[in-house]
């Protein structure tokens, strides 16, 4: 016999039962993200490779060492995409969109694919919710995508939430501070990861993200880039916390966030439970205002944020969606009960036809089991209907079925 083919190692089967949390997931994020005015968008599963070397940058792990990439036939690179921001801020150039009333504000919801080792809550094909505003640099963007993201874990149940915010400044304020930090890290390069020490001039601000413990401690004394931010920088994150603090939403200001992409500037934020395990992150995002650009697209200012659907589904109490009730059971094989249900169907019944062969008692065993509001026993020459609620049975014609279903239907 052939070997089994299993699903590829990072990757899961969305089975029936777990399709309902998932959607409660997706409704969640439309009704709240709608009803702020964000729209949704989708863009396509893969991209050219360059979109995501520009835009999530060179130094990434993402870039590095986490993308599925591949040639196709016509000799082009192509990358299954890893996040959705720089797809996103791609396609409102795109479309023209910055001749729309500013910001455009647009959601996703979808798979994206990361080469990461797998673990509890760390896949290579996961889910994504995410929202972007385009278009403006107000501080009130930020405490209103802030907000959303904070509203949709407390609508979802997410347990032991922690919201932290920092701001990572202009790359102008951020490159006087990198000097001073790679002179840290030099200072005290025999402490550091070797992973950290090679990339001491590529990327030192990763440093504070290390779970070395050598690292952590010359982190510990590090220069702190929220004390070199600019007068401007530096309002602007004031008047992002006092919005938040307006509504009552808890946060900490973290000095030491840094994320995983390059292209954020200003506001940083990312939202934690403490119920889950190492893989605690549950979503975050930040201000981009300097991506466009690397785009090859004038300067345009943007922010967004993105939250991992199972670690939504992990984290919070996500109720299941019961299966819709069975209206009508057809129990018969023949062509009749075929043409019955084709017919129900079409009127917009909940049908379920028999496609066992089950003997008469044992279909009206499964209908029973579907809950079935209605059983209609299909023979050749007589179809009976029975009311699984009061066990009245009534022989009737296949056409009067429907007419019936229907009218009892709508009264209970
Ligand atoms: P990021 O795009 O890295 O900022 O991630 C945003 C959110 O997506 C994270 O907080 C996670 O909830 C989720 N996420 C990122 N990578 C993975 C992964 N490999 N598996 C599952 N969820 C992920």
């Amino acid at each position: 016999m052939a070997e089994r083919i299993n699903a590829p190692r990072g990757t899961y089967d969305v089975l029936p039962d777990q399709d309902g949390p998932r959607r409660v997931v997706e409704e969640t994020a439309r009704r709240i993200l709608e009803s702020a005015g964000y729209r949704r968008i989708e863009t396509p599963i893969f991209e050219h490779t360059e979109l995501f070397a520009r835009g999530v940058g060179a130094s990434t792990d993402i870039v590095q060492k986490e993308m599925y990439t591949f040639e196709d036939a016509g000799e082009r690179s192509l990358t299954l995409r890893p996040e959705g921001t720089a797809a996103v801020m791609r396609a409102y150039h795109e479309h023209g969109m910055q001749k729309l009333p500013q910001p455009v504000k647009l959601w996703y919801f979808g798979p994206f694919f990361r080469r990461e080792r797998p673990q509890a809550g760390r896949y290579r094909q996961f889910w994504q919710v995410g929202a972007e505003a385009i278009g403006s640099d107000d501080p009130a963007v930020d405490a209103e995508l802030i907000l959303l993201l904070h509203e949709l874990a407390g609508e979802l149940g997410v347990r032991d939430v922690r919201l932290r915010i920092g701001s990572l400044g202009t790359p102008e304020s951020r490159a006087a501070y990198r000097e001073k930090l790679i002179a840290h890290l030099r200072a005290n390069e025999d402490k550091l990861s070797e992973e950290v020490r090679d990339r001491i001039d590529f990327n030192p601000l990763r440093a504070f993200d290390s779970d070395h413990p050598g690292t952590q401690e010359v982190m510990r004394s590090a220069p702190l880039l929220i004390d070199h931010l600019g007068k401007e920088d530096l309002e602007h994150f004031d008047e992002v916390r006092a919005r938040l603090d307006a509504v009552g939403i808890d946060y900490e200001v973290d000095p030491t966030l840094v994320r995983g992409l390059d292209y954020y500037t200003r506001t940083l934020f990312e939202l934690t439970s403490d119920a889950l395990g190492a893989q605690s992150g549950v979503g975050g995002g930040g201000r981009y205002d300097g991506l466009a650009e690397q785009l090859g697209a004038p300067p345009t200012p943007g922010i967004g944020w993105a939250a991992g659907i199972e670690r939504l589904l992990l984290a919070g109490q996500t109720p299941g969606t019961p299966a819709p009730p069975v209206d009508l059971y057809v129990a018969g094989t023949n062509v009749q009960a075929f043409a019955l249900a084709a017919e129900g169907l079409r009127a917009g019944l909940n049908v379920q036809l028999e496609l066992a062969g089950r003997s008469r008692k044992g279909m009206l065993k499964a209908a029973d089991r579907a809950g079935a509001r209605y059983v209609a026993l299909v023979g050749d020459e007589e179809t009976i209907l029975k009311d699984m609620e009061t066990g009245e049975q009534e022989e009737m014609t296949p056409q009067a079925v429907v007419a019936h279903v229907i009218k009892g239907r709508h009264q209970s």
